[in-house]
This record gives structure tokens, C-alpha cells and sequence, in this order.
């Protein structure tokens, strides 16, 4: 809320407008650089928020200025009621967007729901372009389901479709240029995300990292890559166009070129922790207080005392960096 004098803002005045929210630590896929192949503990049904839980916290959230909020996982689509849940959620005034990143498996199902529920960007994640490497690094055969979502999202025109491939040397690194294609026919907006060390992708994965220079010199060989300039509610990335082309690229260089300067983002677990910063372990839990009966004020006191854990950015690129310990599915991607 605007008026609220009391906005989220962290001890280097950065204005924490951004929740993504996790609604599940499950997920239907098994990527390989996300849910190790033993698997993960699943957390039990009463250690994830239930839906009244979540709406309480957003509208608190939305109180102290946060304006966007993503849903994520785990897959967001897997857990059961999302469909009825995400209306009530888009219905919390104050808010400008609310938007969805899902792997897409059950896509189709669920956009005319999103879209009367007022959903217009989406997020899909796919790192190939191929059926067998799809299964290669899902372990599930979906690239068909997941092509059917994002076609039918094109004709709903959900807008911006953003497809998001992480980048992974020796696994998918050769696809970059395919990708880049579609952006010249199809309004699709190609975002390349860095590949970064965190759960099952940790240190010793590191040499399949692809850095953004490299990307971007791949993007370069397709054609004149003309900036794109963003707006307010866009994210981190760095945007390009090539000319006469409906959709775009963008790279999220999470190492490289971190974004840590303008990170507005604020991330609740499934458990009901805040997160403020993805690559540092520090969380600080709102659910215990909520179960234990804590009013809206106090809350919102644990909200701001999130944010002033922010650090200033994170260490990941130094030589002795600390590695966050959690998996990216159980924190939120
Ligand atoms: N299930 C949803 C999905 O697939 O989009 C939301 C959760 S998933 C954890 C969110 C994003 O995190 C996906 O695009 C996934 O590829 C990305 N991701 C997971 N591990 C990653 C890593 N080590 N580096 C970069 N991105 C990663």
C-alpha cells in the first residue's frame, strides 16, 4: 500500500517490492542440476504454509509496499487447490502483477484459469529444444506438454511468454543459436540463465558453468543485437532484439554480471521462512510466530527485520565463497 509509510527497505535503501513466493518443495521433473537423484526429504503436509497462511503473509507483504509477486517451487502446478488459490491471490488490491514460473508440464490445463484470474506473464522453463535431451535432463518424456502450453499461452496471448534455459556447458551450451531463432519469428522472450552453484549444482559442478560473455558473443554471430529498454515491473535481465524480430533474448548473469545492486526481490519458503538474498542461507521464519498466534503488526516487524538481512550482494563469484546449502526447489527458484 502506498500510503503505508513503512515500505521494505533494506540497510543500502534498496526498495524490496518483489515476493516470490514458493507454494511447494515438490516437483513432478528431476532435473539434473536441481533434485539430486536419491531425491530430496519432501517436506510433510504440515510443514508447507496452506493457502489462508500465504494470503495472510502477501497481504502483509503487500502492506509494506511489495507490488509483484511470482509464484514458483518446486512446480507450482503440482500442488493441489493452486487453481483456486491464485484468483484469490491476484483479487489483493495494491498489487500491479502476480505472475507464475512453471516447468510447464501441466501448463495447458491451467492457463484460461490463469487468465481470468488476471495472470498475464509466464515463465516456462525448458533447456532443450530436443525430446530425448529433454528426458536426458528431466528425466520425464514432457517436451511435447510442455510445447502444447507454451503454444496454447500464444494464443491466449499471455504476454510476455518468457522461456527461461539455463545454460549448461556439455549438456544443452549448443543449443544458444536455436533458441535465439525463435525470438525471430515467434514473440517468445528467450531468457538465458546463467547456471549457478547451488544445491545439487554446487562447487564441483562448477566447470559446466557458461559465462554471459560467451552467450552473448554466440548471440552476436545470429545478428546486430539491439538493446531493449525495460520498464518497471521487468527483471534482471539484460535485454536484446534483433532487428524486425517479434520476441527477444536476455541473459540473467546471476555470477558474471550480478544484478545484486537493484535486487529488489524478497523469497518465502514453503515453510514460511523469509529469504532475502537466494545464494545465503540466512532465513528468518514467520511461520512459527503465525502458528504460535502473532498479530498482523508483529508479522509485518518480522518482514522488515528480513529485509535488513539483505547483504549488500552476494559472494559467489570470489574465490572463498560460502555455498548456499539449500536445494533450489525447496527454497524457490
Ligand atoms: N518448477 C518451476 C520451473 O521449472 O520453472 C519453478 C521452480 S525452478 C527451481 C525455477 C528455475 O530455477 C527453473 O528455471 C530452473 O531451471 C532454475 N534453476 C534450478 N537450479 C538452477 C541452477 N543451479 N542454476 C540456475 N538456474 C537453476
Amino acid at each position: 500500500m502506498e500510503n503505508n509509510p513503512i515500505q521494505l527497505i533494506d540497510q543500502y535503501d534498496r526498495h524490496l517490492n518483489y515476493l516470490r513466493i514458493s507454494v511447494t518443495d515438490r516437483c513432478n521433473l528431476r532435473c539434473l542440476y536441481c533434485i539430486p537423484p536419491e531425491g530430496i526429504d519432501k517436506l510433510t503436509h504440515g510443514d508447507i504454509l496452506t493457502y489462508e497462511e500465504i494470503l495472510r503473509l502477501a497481504r502483509i507483504a503487500v502492506d509494506l509496499g511489495v507490488d509483484k509477486i511470482r509464484l514458483t517451487g518446486g512446480e507450482p502446478l503440482v500442488r493441489k487447490g493452486i487453481a483456486e488459490f491464485i484468483p484469490r491471490l491476484t483479487a489483493l488490491s495494491g498489487l500491479k502483477e502476480v505472475s507464475l514460473t512453471t516447468n510447464g508440464i501441466y501448463l495447458k490445463d491451467h492457463l484460461e484459469g490463469l487468465r481470468s484470474a488476471g495472470i498475464k506473464r509466464i515463465n516456462i522453463s525448458l533447456d532443450t529444444l530436443h525430446r530425448e535431451r529433454y528426458e536426458k535432463i528431466t528425466g520425464y518424456d514432457g517436451f511435447q506438454e510442455v510445447c502444447e502450453g507454451i503454444r496454447l499461452a500464444r494464443k491466449l496471448k499471455f504476454s510476455p511468454i518468457k522461456i527461461n534455459v539455463v545454460v549448461i556447458k556439455g549438456i544443452n551450451d549448443d543449443e544458444i543459436l536455436d533458441f535465439a531463432k525463435l525470438t525471430l519469428k515467434k514473440p517468445y522472450h528467450i531468457r538465458f540463465i546463467e547456471y549457478m552453484p547451488i544445491g545439487v549444482a554446487s562447487k564441483e559442478n562448477i566447470l559446466r558453468h557458461v559465462p554471459d560473455s560467451l552467450i552473448k558473443k554466440q548471440l552476436g554471430d545470429l545478428g546486430k543485437l539491439i538493446p531493449v529498454s525495460k520498464n518497471a515491473l521487468d527483471g534482471p535481465a539484460e535485454r536484446f532484439r534483433y532487428q524486425d524480430a517479434p520476441g527477444e533474448v536476455g541473459l540473467i548473469s546471476a555470477l558474471s554480471n550480478h544484478f545484486c545492486a537493484t535486487c529488489n526481490r524478497l523469497r518465502l519458503t514453503p515453510t514460511g521462512s523469509l529469504r532475502a538474498c537466494l545464494l545465503s542461507d540466512q532465513e528468518i521464519d514467520l511461520r512459527g510466530p503465525m502458528r504460535r498466534g502473532a498479530s498482523d503488526n508483529e508479522l509485518a516487524q518480522i518482514f522488515l527485520r528480513a529485509a535488513l538481512t539483505k547483504p549488500h550482494s552476494h559472494y559467489l563469484a570470489s574465490e572463498n565463497s560460502i555455498l548456499p546449502t539449500g536445494h533450489m526447489s525447496a527454497i524457490g527458484g
